[in-house]
């Protein structure tokens, strides 16, 4: 059985994160150890908007990993189209890791390195920053935040930013789940910790029509933290926590069956929930708490707002989605929105089916549908559009 902790943060992040870290059964480290502190810094956000894991988490782990006796070191890259430089200025994380005794690692500007994958489905080499293989241990503290593709984004996806960004279209092209899972897999052996950074969330939920990526979105208050050694289990009650079964995400399901962690039997430890099964009682409890920000698919398959921003009002549930995506459509990807010619979604597409043109980029008919040139596109001016609207 994997141990989960909730905690609320209600306005002390430093003893929040404290109080969950010791709840699901502390950090084990030896002293001296150089321990890799993995923020979601995916973009040029602010700490704070829920887009990016916020610098009082951040700090908050930098000095209970020092307190502990580990050497804490930061890095992250952002999405393939964001400038590390600016993310790091814009985010305030190099300052905050400073002040707080840890070493900010520039990620931009490390060395790299090739690993091999033996036991991959997918993903049989990766290139990753060399820190990210040279630290004692890594602890993922992502935010806790929606995502297009992925339903959430969280401590195992949150990993992703130890490759370069150039290898990410690949990950996306061969698919994004089991990639992901096969990255994870990968350094499960340095991994020790996850904790999702719930103070600030984000919905990112338009009121519908098409998406416009996962950089942009609707701050939501939660005052939370969730944390364990076991990043599926931690991954599974935050799933909980936003309404969805940790089976419905497909990259829980993949990690539960590749044997790489727990999604139902799990101990919830925490404030307001006392020690027990996850599947019993925790949606109820802590439902309530997210202000319904999130919704079931399962509660509501019909009206689920992350299916409606997806692919338009007329779409009934995030099985459709999954079939759709499925399907390979030819310019499934539109412009619709603002576009300044900087030409990243050219650079982005693995396969070379985006051109620019005067106004714009012209997307070709080889399209394997990966959606990372959505993910890239800095304007948000990428979208997906369903395939009756396309062909309309
Ligand atoms: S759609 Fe326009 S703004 Fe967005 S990445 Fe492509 S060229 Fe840049
Ligand atoms: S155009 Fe298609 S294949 Fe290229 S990055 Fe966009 S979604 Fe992927």
């Amino acid at each position: 059985m994997s141990v989960v902790s909730i905690v609320k943060t209600d306005g002390n992040v430093e003893d929040g994160v404290k109080r969950a870290v010791e709840l699901a059964g502390g950090i084990d480290i030896d002293s001296g150890e150089t321990v890799l502190v993995k923020p979601n810094l995916s973009c040029a956000k602010p700490s704070g908007s829920g887009l990016v894991t916020s610098v009082e988490v951040i700090s908050a782990m930098v000095k209970l990993v020092k307190d502990i006796g580990g050497k804490p070191i930061v890095g992250d890259l952002p999405i393939a189209g964001w400038d590390p430089q600016e993310t790091y200025k814009i985010t305030g994380v190099k300052k905050a890791v400073e002040k707080a005794g840890g070493q900010f690692i520039d990620f931009s500007k490390d060395e790299t390195v090739t690993i091999q994958i033996p036991d991959a489905v997918k993903l049989k080499s990766v290139k990753l920053v060399r820190t990210a293989l040279t630290a004692d241990a890594i602890i993922s503290l992502p935010v806790f935040k929606a995502h297009f593709f992925t339903g959430l984004t969280l401590c195992i996806k949150n990993l992703k930013g130890l490759t370069l960004q150039n290898q990410r279209q690949r990950m996306h092209v061969l698919g994004l789940f089991e990639p992901i899972i096969d990255l994870f897999s990968a350094l499960k052996s340095k991994i020790i910790f996850g904790l999702v950074d719930g103070t600030v969330g984000c919905e990112s939920i338009k009121p519908s029509g098409p998406y416009y990526g996962p950089t942009e979105g609707k701050p939501v208050k939660l005052d939370m933290v969730i944390a364990g050694k076991d990043l599926v289990a931690v991954d599974s009650v935050a799933a909980v926590t936003a309404g969805i079964k940790p089976k419905d995400m497909k990259i829980l399901k993949i990690a539960y069956e590749r044997g790489l962690g727990e999604i139902e039997d799990i101990e919830v430890r925490g404030d307001k929930v006392k020690p027990q099964k996850l599947k019993k009682t925790l949606f109820g409890r802590v439902m309530g708490s997210l202000n319904s920000v999130w919704t079931s698919r399962v509660a509501n398959p019909v009206t689920h707002p992350l299916v409606k921003r997806l692919f338009g009002p007329q779409i009934e549930s995030l099985r459709a989605v999954e079939k759709e995506l499925e399907e390979v459509v030819p310019s499934r990807i539109v412009l619709a929105g603002e576009c300044d010619n900087c030409g990243i979604c050219v650079e982005s597409c693995g396969v070379a089916n985006i051109k620019l043109g005067k106004k714009g980029p012209i997307i070709g008919d080889k399209c394997l549908v990966c959606l990372i040139c959505v993910e890239s596109c800095p304007k948000q001016a990428l979208a997906v559009k369903r395939v009756e609207e396309v062909s309309a």
